[in-house]
């Protein structure tokens, strides 16, 4: 599951598109019989700012999904 993620500089503010593969982390959970998976994003590539040059996503680094938008986890 290929998309493109909107992802804020944190160095200037920009907007950029970011190349991830959706993927399911699993998680503990207080019931054991229960697994719990979190989706998160895992950039394709390194990406960097268009603007700066900064380096915004890295393939080790997964993005974790919240409503008010991503979060470097
Ligand atoms: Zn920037």
């Amino acid at each position: 599951m290929e998309k493109r993620l909107r992802m804020r500089c944190s160095g200037c503010g920009h907007w950029n598109r970011v190349p991830v593969n959706k993927v399911l982390v699993e998680q503990d959970s207080p019931e054991p019989k229960v697994k719990v998976f979190i989706p998160m994003y895992l950039p394709l590539q390194v990406s960097k700012c268009e603007k700066c040059g900064e380096v915004i996503a890295q393939p080790k680094e997964l993005i974790k999904i919240v409503k008010s938008g991503s979060v470097k986890s």
